[in-house]
C-alpha cells in the first residue's frame, strides 16, 4: 500500500511513510478482507461515514509537516485510522467525533493499540475544542462550505490547518491554511471528496 499508492504518488515524508507501514489498517475496518482494507479507495465504516483513502490520509498528514512536538486537533475521528497516524507523528492529539458510537469504537481500538497521547471528545467539532487551544496543527476530515472561523481562531502562530472545502458533495478542494501572526495564508492542495462536516449551529 505504502509503496504503490503513496510513495508512487509523490509522498516523501519519512515519518508518514513509516507510520503508515506500521499501523494495522485492517483493524480499523473490521469485517473487510485484507485486499479491501489496504485498497486504493475509501471504505464504509457504518453510520453513513467512511475511512479515507490511504493516499488522502498520507497527503493530509504530509501537509501538516509534523516534527513530533505538536499539539494537534482532529475533527472527524471516524475509524480512528488518521488519529493513529497523527498520534505517531505529533506529541498530543485532541480528536472530536460527532457520532458517539464511532468515537467509542475508535477509542477502544486506539487504547488497545497502546496510544496514550490522544484525548477524545464526542460532539460537534466545527466549533473546535476551545479548552485546549491554541493548536499547532488542525486536521478536518469532513468537508465544509468554507473554513470555519472557530478553527482558524484556535490555530496558533505558525500553525497549519488542512481542510476539504466545497459546497458540492462530489468535489471539494483540500485547503492548507497557515497562520502567520494575524495573517492567514491559504493554498489549494488537490481536489478531493469527503463526507460533509455537520455544522449544527448553522442548521446543516
Ligand atoms: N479520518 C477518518 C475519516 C472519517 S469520515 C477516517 O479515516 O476514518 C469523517 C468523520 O467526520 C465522520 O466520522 C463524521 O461522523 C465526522 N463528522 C462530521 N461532521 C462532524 C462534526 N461537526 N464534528 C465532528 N465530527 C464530524
Amino acid at each position: 500500500m505504502v509503496r504503490t499508492q503513496i510513495q508512487a504518488r509523490g509522498i516523501h515524508d519519512e515519518g508518514v511513510l513509516e507510520a503508515m507501514s506500521r499501523i494495522p489498517r485492517h483493524r480499523f475496518v473490521s469485517g473487510t478482507s485484507a485486499f479491501e482494507a489496504y485498497g486504493d479507495f475509501p471504505l464504509s465504516i457504518g453510520h453513513g461515514q467512511t475511512i479515507s483513502q490511504p493516499y488522502m490520509v498520507a497527503l493530509m498528514s504530509e501537509e501538516l509537516r509534523l516534527l513530533g512536538i505538536e499539539r494537534c486537533l482532529e475533527i472527524g475521528t471516524g475509524s480512528g485510522y488518521q488519529t493513529a497516524v497523527l498520534a505517531e507523528l505529533a506529541a498530543e492529539v485532541y480528536t472530536v467525533e460527532l457520532v458517539p458510537e464511532l468515537l467509542e469504537r475508535s477509542r477502544r481500538l486506539l487504547e488497545e493499540l497502546g496510544y496514550t497521547n490522544i484525548r477524545y471528545r464526542s460532539g460537534d467539532g466545527s466549533a473546535g475544542w476551545p479548552e485546549h487551544a491554541p493548536y499547532d496543527r488542525i486536521l478536518v476530515a469532513a468537508a465544509a462550505p468554507s473554513v470555519p472561523r472557530p478553527l482558524t481562531a484556535q490555530l496558533g502562530d505558525n500553525g497549519i490547518l488542512v481542510i476539504p472545502v466545497g459546497d458540492s458533495r462530489n468535489y471539494q478542494t483540500l485547503m492548507v491554511v497557515r497562520r502567520i501572526g494575524n495573517r492567514l495564508d491559504t493554498r489549494e492542495s488537490i481536489g478531493c471528496r469527503f463526507v460533509p462536516l455537520v455544522q449544527k449551529a448553522r442548521g446543516y
